[in-house]
């Protein structure tokens, strides 16, 4: 049986052209870049290279470029970073109620360290508004963090507006853009953040590689300590080969970005037309235009999206209930339940994310099945039954 991956948000395959560019960075240039012999130069000329292709396809500049372990580490990164630098200024931070659990998690602990965060409200898409940014700032506020893109619902937020805001209040502003980068276009300067987070995993890289884009002059303290590396912001011996894929990743994606777009949201928009035409009782989930190209978030009345999920296992088709990182708990999406959404609902939610090996006839492979399933599963629902 032919397996249909339609999981991309959760990770994708490492690009066969990356996995060759990395290849020698194991064995035949495994230098330390911190040494000065010949091996470490040319490991550090290979992380410089990766630094500037990254830089470019944010439009940042190379030396504004850390790299991290990935997504979550930026994030922590950004965070505690800002806090604990700019304690004497104030102890407010603000942030959405639909943030990843890197972000989440970090202002939990920030609020047990005496931090007061507010976390803002959605709309039934899953959208910021802006005057509530502009309203809850207040004088002891230092830092604004919203997510660019859900990564659930693929809900693309106003960070434009956000970052006028911010910069009009003299606030930093840090985006996770863990599931934009390489997605669509991401400009720092026009969207007026001054920390931005990525992972090399979305976006065909390898993973456990990710970076923290940090605008000249951010006061922040670091957050791995030790040696020099990362211009004594991140310390640890560079992951040479996944920095050197992460390079690639963005190098293709730079060269891709326009054309993938557009393909992919008509792969989307298929997928949701169909969806919609075959099945009862479903609902999309996020804003309907202003998402994510690869993104398709739905709920599905009468049924547990568990049971969808490893019904559609079993016909080889491989999706989410949600994030990657909540799928194993039973636990409703916050991303959901802040969006107004019933817990039946939440629970009955499956997302789908196409990527760069995804075709018309996998679309239509799920638009054959899911109804089937969908099916099969209502007759046996005792939610349909006390519904009737
Ligand atoms: N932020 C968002 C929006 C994500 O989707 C993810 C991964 O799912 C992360 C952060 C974490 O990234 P990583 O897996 O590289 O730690």
């Amino acid at each position: 049986m032919k397996r249909i991956y339609l999981d991309y948000a959760a990770t994708t395959p490492t690009h066969p052209e990356v996995v060759k560019a990395m290849s020698s960075y194991f064995s035949e240039a495994f230098g330390n870049p911190s040494s000065i012999h010949s091996y470490g130069q040319e490991a550090k000329g290979a992380i410089e290279e990766a630094r500037t292709t990254v830089a470019n396809l944010i439009n940042a500049q190379d030396e504004e470029i850390i790299f991290s372990s990935g997504g979550t580490e930026a994030d922590n990164f950004a965070l505690k970073g800002v806090a604990f630098a700019n304690e004497s200024k104030g102890n407010h931070i603000i942030t959405s109620s639909i943030e990843h659990h890197a972000v989440m998690e970090t202002c939990k602990f920030l609020e047990r360290r005496g931090f007061k965060i507010t976390y803002l409200p959605v709309d039934e898409y899953g959208l910021i508004n802006p005057d509530d940014v502009r309203r809850t700032i207040t004088d002891k506020t230092i830092l604004i963090s919203v997510m660019h893109a859900n990564n659930e619902v693929g809900t693309i937020e106003p960070i434009t507006e956000i970052g006028k805001i911010t910069k009009e209040a003299g606030i930093y502003f840090h985006t996770d853009a863990v599931q934009t980068v390489g997605h669509i276009p991401v400009d720092v300067n026009e969207l007026g953040v001054d920390l931005l987070s990525m992972s090399a995993h979305k976006l065909y890289g390898p993973k456990g590689v990710g970076a923290l884009y940090i605008r000249k002059g951010t006061k922040l303290v670091p957050f791995v300590h030790g040696g020099e590396q990362e211009r004594r912001r991140r310390a640890s011996t560079e992951n040479v080969p996944g920095i050197v894929g992460f390079g690639k990743a963005a190098e293709l994606a730079q060269q891709e970005i326009s054309e993938e777009e557009e393909r992919l949201t008509c792969l989307r928009d298929q997928l949701v037309k169909g969806l919609l035409e075959r099945i009862d009782h479903v609902r999309l989930n996020g804003h309907p235009v202003t998402r994510l190209p690869n993104n398709v978030n739905i709920s599905v009345a009468f049924v547990e999206g568990e049971s969808m999920l490893l019904n559609l296992d079993l016909e080889g088709i491989c999706v989410s209930t949600g994030s990657a990182c909540s799928s194993s708990s039973l636990e409703s999406s916050h991303v959901l339940l802040a969006m107004g959404l019933s817990h039946e609902q939440a629970h009955g939610s499956l997302r789908f994310s196409v990527g760069q090996w995804t075709t018309e006839q996998d679309v239509e492979r799920v638009l054959d099945v899911l109804p089937r399933i969908i099916a099969k599963l209502r007759a046996m629902s005792p939610l349909l039954k006390s519904h009737r």
